[in-house]
C-alpha cells in the first residue's frame, strides 16, 4: 500500500465510525481499511490504483455502472436551476414532476402516488407510518402489527431494523420493537428436517400455512400489514419457491392485509422485470423503491401508494388535517434529476433486458462452473442477482463450522483477485449482484476469478482437516 493511501486509511480511524464494521477493531489498525478513489463501468480503483471489478455494483445499487457522464450532467444543471427547494404544503420541481410520473408509468396499473426519501430505511419507516395512518383512518385503531419474514431486509432504523429478520440487527439494539413479528422464510434449501421430500410448491404452500397460523394466533383483526422483498436479498439472496407469492397472497387477501413489496434491489431492472412483483406477479398495495432508482448518483428512495390504500389516506384529511411526515429533503431536486437520467440510460441501453439475458448466462456459468463443486451446496439466483451456498457436505446440506468463516475467506480470496463478491451476513453465502451494464466477457471474468478463490480457500480447508 503506498503512503498516501495509509496515511488516508490512519486519518479515517480516528474520525470515522464506519458502518457494519468492527467498532474497536477498525479504530486501532486491526481490521483493514480501503479508499476508493474512482470508478468506471464495472470496475472501481483504491487509492493505490489497484482496480477491482465491482461484483456487487456498491451495494447492489450502481445499476449502470460507474462514471456516467451523463448523469454527472444532469446533476450538475439542475444543481444551477434549482438544487433544492422543500416539497412540503404543495411545493414540488420539475424533475420531480417527470419523475413521479415516470415511476407511475413503469409501476403498472393499481399504482397511483410516490412520496420520496433518500434511502430504503427511512422509505420502509415512511411505509409502517402509512400502514398506522390508514388503518386509523379506517377506525380500526387495533390493526397495527405488521409481519415480516426471518432473513428479510428491510433497514435498519429502529421500526426498520425490527423488520429485518437477521440476528444481529436484533440483538445489539433490544429489537424487535413490539408489533413487529416474523414468518418462515422462504428458503427452500433450509428447509427443516421436517419438511425434507416437499416439493417446491408444497414448501411454499407450507410457508403461507405458517403465515396463516400466525395471523389466527395474534388474531386478524390485529394484523395490518405484510412486507417482503420479491427476493430475498441481505438475508442471502434466495428466489422464492415455485408458487410461494400465489400462496403467500391469497392468505393476505383472506384477512385483509396490506402487501408491501420491497423493491429496493430488484427494482429497476436488477432481476430482469422493470420490479419483482412484475416478474413474480405479486400484486402489491404498496412499493418501496431506493438503490437502482438512481444507481446511487444521489441518494433517492421512494415509496410507491397503490390506489387502494390512497383512497383512504385522502380520507385521512377530514379529520387529521395535513399529515403529520416529512422529511427535508423528500423529492430533492438533485436526487430526482439524477433519477431521471438513470431510468432514461436504463431505457435506451435496455439494461433491464441484458439482466434478463445476460443474467439467464450468469446463472447458467455459475452452475457450469459450481454445480459439482466438492464444498458449493447450492447455486441459485435470478437475472443479475447470484449466490453461492457453502457446504462442508453438499449431499447432506451440512453447514461448515461457522467459526472456520469460510464465506468472509472467500470473499477476501475473491479480492486477492480484485473481484468483489460479498460474503452475506447470515450464513457461508457468496453474493453477486454486478451492474446490469455486465457483459458475457465480464460475467466469465467474475466466475473465473470466483473460482479461483473457492478452489484456494477449499485447498486451505483440506490441509486444515476441516474437509
Ligand atoms: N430494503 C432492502 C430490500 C434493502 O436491501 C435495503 C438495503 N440493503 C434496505 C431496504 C435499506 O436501504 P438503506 O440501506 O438505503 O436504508
Amino acid at each position: 500500500m503506498n503512503q498516501q493511501h495509509q496515511d488516508l486509511i490512519d486519518r479515517d480511524r480516528k474520525v470515522t465510525f464506519h458502518a457494519s464494521s468492527h467498532l474497536r477493531d477498525f479504530a486501532h489498525g486491526n481490521a483493514p481499511g480501503r479508499v476508493i478513489t474512482g470508478g468506471q463501468g464495472i470496475t472501481i480503483r483504491d487509492k493505490d490504483g489497484r482496480e477491482f471489478i465491482d461484483g456487487f455494483a456498491g451495494l447492489y445499487c450502481v445499476n449502470i455502472g460507474y462514471g456516467r457522464t451523463e448523469v454527472a450532467e444532469a446533476i450538475y444543471q439542475q444543481a444551477l436551476e434549482l438544487s433544492y427547494y422543500h416539497t412540503y404544503v404543495g411545493h414540488s420541481n420539475e424533475p420531480q414532476i417527470a419523475l413521479s410520473e415516470k415511476i407511475i408509468e413503469l409501476a403498472g396499473p393499481g399504482m397511483s402516488k410516490v412520496y420520496y426519501g433518500l434511502g430504503g430505511s427511512d422509505a420502509n419507516e415512511t411505509q409502517l407510518k402509512i400502514v398506522r395512518y390508514y388503518n386509523n383512518v379506517l377506525g380500526r385503531p387495533q390493526k397495527k402489527k405488521v409481519i415480516s419474514r426471518q432473513r428479510g431486509y428491510h433497514g435498519s432504523g429502529l421500526a426498520t431494523g425490527s423488520l429485518t429478520g437477521l440476528k444481529a440487527f436484533h440483538d445489539q439494539f433490544d429489537l424487535p420493537l413490539e408489533g413487529i413479528l416474523h414468518t418462515e422464510a422462504p428458503y427452500y434449501y433450509h428447509r427443516g428436517a421436517e419438511q425434507q421430500g416437499m416439493s417446491e410448491r408444497e414448501f411454499s404452500a407450507h410457508c403461507a400455512a405458517r403465515l396463516e397460523e400466525m395471523i389466527l394466533a395474534e388474531g386478524p383483526d390485529t394484523v395490518a400489514a405484510f412486507i417482503g422483498e420479491p427476493v430475498l436479498g441481505t438475508g442471502g439472496i434466495v428466489p422464492p419457491p415455485e408458487g410461494y407469492w400465489e400462496a403467500i397472497q391469497a392468505v393476505l387477501n383472506r384477512y385483509d392485509i396490506l402487501l408491501i413489496a420491497d423493491e429496493v434491489v430488484c427494482g429497476f431492472g436488477r432481476i430482469g422485470a422493470d420490479f419483482g412483483s412484475h416478474h413474480y406477479a405479486i400484486k402489491p398495495d404498496l412499493m418501496t423503491v431506493a438503490k437502482g432508482l438512481t444507481s446511487a448518483y444521489q441518494p433517492l428512495s421512494g415509496v410507491i401508494v397503490g390506489d387502494r390504500v390512497w383512497q383512504v389516506l385522502e380520507q385521512g384529511t377530514g379529520e387529521y388535517g395535513p399529515i403529520g411526515h416529512g422529511w427535508t429533503y423528500s423529492g430533492h431536486a438533485l436526487g430526482c434529476a439524477a433519477a431521471l437520467a438513470n431510468l432514461e440510460i436504463i431505457a435506451r441501453e435496455k439494461l433491464t433486458e441484458n439482466a434478463a439475458e445476460t443474467g439467464a448466462y450468469l446463472q447458467r456459468a455459475m452452475a457450469d462452473a459450481f454445480g459439482d463443486h466438492p464444498i458449493v451446496g447450492d447455486v441459485r439466483g435470478v437475472g443479475m442477482l447470484a449466490a453461492l451456498e457453502f457446504s462442508a457436505n453438499p449431499e447432506k446440506r451440512e453447514h461448515f463450522d461457522p467459526g472456520l468463516k469460510v464465506g468472509a475467506r472467500i470473499s477476501a480470496a475473491a479480492l486477492e483477485e480484485n473481484l468483489i463478491a460479498r460474503a452475506m451476513p447470515q450464513g457461508d453465502i457468496l453474493g453477486f449482484a454486478p451492474p446490469l451494464i455486465a457483459t458475457r466477457d465480464q460475467v466469465d471474468e467474475i466466475v473465473a476469478r470466483t473460482r479461483r478463490a473457492v478452489d484456494r480457500v477449499t485447498d486451505e480447508l483440506v490441509r486444515e482437516g476441516a474437509l
